[in-house]
């Protein structure tokens, strides 16, 4: 549908979350045919010119879905109270404004989606999407059977359910254990919680496949555009 609310159409174009849109045109930043516009409530079309910050909004844009390496010590926020490096500074100067799916830990690596529709990135990275998120889990510790199987059968922690985790023990290296984990749920800290209840301390985290979206051999600070058929039908 081509006519809908400004906030809405202004996430569709990655510009931002559709609540973040709405506080940017509280604070005076978009206009809708050169006039600054003062609330939210406000249907807009494709003749309708509008901008953000004085930068005009192109037509809109089909929905895109990258896949991107993430490296360990960045952030993935737009911006870091403290200064240190984004996700989202690190990216090839030609892509455009890009929202992440989710995110990760400053020292988590691997896949990341990234898209420039705000709409999407909202509902996939809820955990009712249900999506299987695949880690690779380097931990300081020791693993039993009676761990994995605490795993599966799901673990509180301070009033908190984290459901029905797989996990296989793939080797032990020195003090360390190197496990894969399957996840669904897409809660704050999941693994390095979770883990920590076990007594396994994280000391790297990789994350291996979104859904159906696979980190494979993308190269570490890579990105990879998932492009016309493939992505609609894996969404
Ligand atoms: N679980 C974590 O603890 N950290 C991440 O970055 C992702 C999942």
């Amino acid at each position: 549908q081509l006519t809908m609310r400004i906030a809405r159409r202004l996430a569709r174009a990655g510009v931002a979350s559709r609540r973040d849109a709405e506080a940017m045109i509280a604070e005076g930043r978009v206009s809708v045919n050169g006039k600054v516009i003062e609330s939210p409530a406000l249907d807009v079309g494709p003749k309708d010119r509008i901008s953000v910050d004085g930068e005009a909004l192109a037509a809109i844009e089909r929905t895109r879905l990258w896949l991107f390496h993430k490296p360990a010590g960045l952030v993935t926020t737009n911006k870091d109270p403290e200064g240190r490096p984004t996700v989202f500074e690190k990216l090839p100067a030609e892509m455009p404004r890009v929202l992440s799916i989710g995110r990760l830990d400053i020292n988590t690596e691997g896949l990341l989606l990234l898209t420039n529709d705000g709409g999407l990135a909202r509902v996939l990275e809820l955990p009712a999407t249900g999506w299987l998120r695949r880690y690779r889990v380097r931990a300081h510790g020791s693993v039993d059977q009676a761990k994995l199987d605490e795993l599966r059968e799901g673990i509180a922690i301070d009033g908190v359910f984290y459901g029905a985790i797989e996990a296989t023990l793939d080797r032990v290296q020195g003090a360390n254990v190197w496990l894969t984990l399957g996840l669904r749920e897409g809660k704050n800290r999941e693994v390095k919680r979770v883990l920590g209840e076990l007594g396994l301390d994280v000391n790297r985290l990789i994350r291996l496949s979104y859904g159906p979206f696979q980190l494979a051999d993308l190269a570490e600070g890579a990105v990879r555009e998932i492009h016309g058929k493939t992505l609609r039908d894996q969404l």
